[in-house]
C-alpha cells in the first residue's frame, strides 16, 4: 500500500517522497487513520517501527487543516524518555513539514541545555514541543508556557519513563492541559502501572499493536 491511499496532503506526501518512504510501516498504516479520525491510541510499539512517523505524520496534517486558528498557541506536546528521542522526533515535525504552506513552529524542551534559548523560543510563539518532563516542568514552574491550548498530547516510549517520580510528574503536566485533547500512547510494554497511566490519559483509547 502506498503512502498516497492514506488521507496526507499533497506537501506531507512530497516530504515522505523526498526523504524516500514509499510504504507505510504496518504501525503507520493503522495509526495514521485512527489518528486522523481523532481517535485516543493505546499502541504497543518497539523502537524501529516507525511510531515516530505515525503520531508525527496525522498530527502534521491536522494541525495544517486548522492552521490560522489560535496562531502561535501550543497545539500540541510530545513527551519523551531522553534528550535524544526529543529531537529526533522534533526533526520528524520539522523534514516532514517543510512544504506545508505555513510550516509549524517546534521547539525542543530539553535538559542539559541552556534554558534561556528554549525560553525565547518558547515566547516568540510555537506550535509543537517535543520536550522530556523535568526540564518541561522546570520551565512550567518558571510560568514561561501556556499548554492550556494543547489539543494533541503524545507519550512516546511510555515504559521508559515509568521510573520513580514520573507518575507525579505527568500528573502535573496533566494539570496544565485542558480535559479536552486527543492523546496517544506509545509504549513496547504494557506492565499494571503503565495500563493504570493509560486510563489516566487516554479516553475510550483504540490498543493498536503489531
Ligand atoms: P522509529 O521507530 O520511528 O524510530 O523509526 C525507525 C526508523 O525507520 C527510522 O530511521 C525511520 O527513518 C525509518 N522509517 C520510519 N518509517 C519508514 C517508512 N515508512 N519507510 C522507510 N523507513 C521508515
Amino acid at each position: 500500500m502506498p503512502f498516497s491511499t492514506l488521507k496526507l496532503c499533497p506537501q506531507i506526501l512530497q516530504a515522505l517522497a523526498e526523504v524516500g518512504y514509499t510504504q507505510p510501516t504496518s504501525i503507520q498504516e493503522k495509526v495514521i487513520p485512527l489518528v486522523l479520525e481523532r481517535k485516543d491510541i493505546m499502541a504497543r510499539a518497539q523502537t524501529g517501527s516507525g511510531k515516530s512517523a505515525s503520531f508525527v505524520l496525522p498530527m502534521l496534517e491536522l494541525w495544517s487543516a486548522s492552521k490560522g486558528e489560535g496562531k502561535a498557541k501550543i497545539k500540541a506536546l510530545v513527551l519523551t524518555p531522553t534528550r535524544e528521542l526529543t529531537v529526533q522526533v522534533a526533526e520528524a515535525f520539522v523534514t516532514f513539514g517543510k512544504f506545508l504552506h505555513v510550516k509549524p513552529k517546534v521547539v525542543s524542551v530539553i535538559g542539559g541545555e541552556k534554558i534561556g534559548e528554549q525560553l525565547y523560543d518558547i515566547q516568540q510563539g510555537c506550535d509543537i514541543v517535543v520536550a522530556t518532563s523535568g526540564r518541561l516542568l522546570d520551565i512550567m514552574s518558571k510560568k514561561q508556557i501556556d499548554l492550556s491550548r494543547v489539543e494533541f498530547f503524545v507519550l512516546d516510549e511510555a515504559d521508559k519513563m515509568l521510573d520513580l517520580g514520573f507518575e507525579q510528574e505527568l500528573g502535573s503536566i496533566l494539570e496544565a492541559l485542558p480535559a479536552k485533547r486527543q492523546n496517544l500512547l506509545f509504549s513496547a510494554t504494557y506492565p499494571e502501572k503503565m495500563q493504570a497511566i493509560a486510563s489516566k490519559i487516554t479516553k475510550n483509547a483504540v490498543d493498536v499493536s503489531i
